[in-house]
């Protein structure tokens, strides 16, 4: 059995900790497998553009580099942790109602997808890469954060398509989806160390791209209240970096 968490952002977007750094992190807890799920923001709203200028989103001309530097610390993740690191973005529908916004996690994608694409044709070409998409905190997260409802309110159509949803994003688990009947996945959605003790999913067998997505897709999983063993020393490095950047666009970004 080992531990996952497929939604963490990187300095990418909007994360404190680089790609190398995310590796030590998880890898020095022991955790079987990990995606880097950078925000890629629409380009023609007014908060996708917001997010670009303030250098919260992942870019067409940057896309190929993140894939690149994934790919490397993984191989050495890999080596050093036998964790395995999974490429992934999280698409960012933001809208400032609630109901018309929408995070869509594509997993195992190499190659750039167009954020302004529909829903389903976003779904359409992650399939096509062969990676799985996976709805986002799609019900309230119970914080102080822009919501993102679109999804769940248009779950009957969607439902076939996804080939899960985030039963949690964080520390709170959403019983809407946990007693849906939709197939569920738990993450944390980190975006700093102190987020690290949240709901994991937990998978079996060997520590594969093929045997995590089997397991994801059959459900063949489980779900734990993960508590981070040494939470003083993960925020104490970045504790400065915290204070002098304040999480400009936290309030219009959300997860
Ligand atoms: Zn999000
Ligand atoms: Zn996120």
């Amino acid at each position: 059995m080992f531990l996952c968490d497929f939604h963490i952002h990187s300095c990418y977007s909007d994360g404190k900790l680089s790609v190398a750094e995310l590796v030590d992190f998880y890898g020095a807890r022991g955790f079987g497998a990990i995606a880097i799920t950078d925000h890629l923001c629409e380009t023609r709203t007014f908060l996708g553009q917001s997010a670009r200028v303030l250098q919260k989103t992942l870019l067409k001309n940057n896309f190929n580099r993140y894939i690149k530097e994934i790919r490397t610390q993984a191989e050495r993740a890999l080596r050093r942790y036998n964790m395995i690191v999974i490429p992934g973005v999280e698409f960012t529908k933001n809208s400032f109602s609630h109901r018309d916004s929408a995070h869509i996690l594509g997993l195992g994608i190499h190659s750039f997808i167009d954020p302004d694409l529909s829903i389903s044709r976003i779904v359409d070409e992650v399939h096509g890469q062969q990676g799985l998409v996976i709805a986002a905190h799609p019900v309230s997260t119970r914080k102080m954060e822009p919501q993102t409802y679109h999804l769940w309110d248009h779950r009957d159509e969607l439902s076939t398509q996804f080939d899960a949803w985030e039963v949690a994003s964080g520390a709170h688990l959403f019983t809407e989806v946990f007693e849906s009947g939709l197939p569920m996945i738990a993450n944390s959605d980190l975006h700093q160390p102190r987020q690290m003790s949240s709901w994991k999913t937990v998978l079996d067998g060997p520590r594969t791209l093929q045997n995590v997505f089997s397991g994801i897709k059959k459900q063949e999983l489980d779900f734990t209240y993960y508590e981070n063993p040494f939470p003083w020393q993960a925020d104490q490095k970045h504790k400065k970096a915290s204070w002098l950047m304040p999480d400009l666009l936290g309030s219009s970004l959300g997860g």
